[in-house]
């Protein structure tokens, strides 16, 4: 692959290793192309989005050039600095972390996607930020799937109510569904839990809401969650290896 290394030359920082990156980023393109291959999904169904919470601006350019535009990240004030020095390119953010509600004017003026909206309230908060001269904000809820108390994610039986309340905002499109499970190194363990959010998918279509995203894969469980149906993968450490500690 051909890596372009004008933008990592300019700038004041540590170079970011463009190869080692370039490596990862085409291991992480392989490992999907064949989980869909491996488990009978069409070629290209799997997007992925490249998690780069942590990570600095000029990892973000690097693996821009190689061709990934869908960047997720959690930690609102870090990524709209990212945003900002990011402006002139032509990148799609996706917000996957807790939503505060002081956070949510912020979030739905920056962001093209929202992959954690879990409360009725949010959602409305959302959509009566979301900026007129902006297209609606791709929303999915996140669906709690395991009943851990401390965890965010609606439960599983809040997920039909709180859709209707997200496909009645106009601000607002209803994409789909979101979960993080607690790690498992059992494959089958990890499609056991990947197919409860499936599950529920389905409910939804057969009620008629027409949404086409299941949000789930990380990079220990993105073979799992592609057999079991996932249209988006969120790839942290196998692109860009290990995290930074913010506030660096
Ligand atoms: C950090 C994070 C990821 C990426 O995790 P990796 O294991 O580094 O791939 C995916 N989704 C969410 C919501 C995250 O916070």
């Amino acid at each position: 692959m051909v890596v372009t290394a004008t933008p990592l030359t300019k700038t004041r920082h540590v170079p970011a290793d463009s190869n080692a990156l370039a490596a990862r980023y085409q291991t992480v393109l392989e490992r999907i192309r064949e989980a869909e291959r491996r488990y009978g999904r069409e070629n290209g169904s799997v997007s992925l989005i490249a998690v780069s919470k942590t990570q600095p601006t000029i990892a973000i350019e690097a693996v821009h050039t190689f061709g990934q535009s869908a960047f997720g990240e959690n930690h609102l004030q870090e990524a709209i600095d990212k945003i900002a020095k990011l402006g002139d390119k032509s990148l799609v953010w996706h917000f996957i972390g807790h939503i505060q509600n002081n956070k949510c004017r912020l979030i739905a003026t920056h962001f093209d996607w929202v992959h954690s909206v879990d409360r009725i309230k949010t959602a409305q908060r959302l959509a009566s930020l979301r900026p007129e001269d902006h297209p609606a904000l791709n929303v999915l809820i996140q669906v709690n799937l395991e009943g851990e108390v401390s965890k965010s994610g609606a439960p599983p039986q809040h997920v039909m109510p709180l859709a209707t309340a997200i496909a009645h905002q106009p601000r607002l499109r209803l994409r789909g569904l979101m979960a993080i499970p607690s790690p498992s190194n059992d494959f089958d363990h990890q499609r056991q839990i990947f197919s409860r959010l499936r599950d529920i998918r389905d409910e939804l279509i057969d009620q008629d809401y027409p949404i086409d995203c299941l949000s789930m894969g990380m990079t220990d469980d993105l073979e799992a969650a592609i057999a079991e149906g996932a249209t988006h993968v969120r790839i942290g450490t196998a692109i860009f290896g290990p995290r930074r500690p913010r506030h660096q």
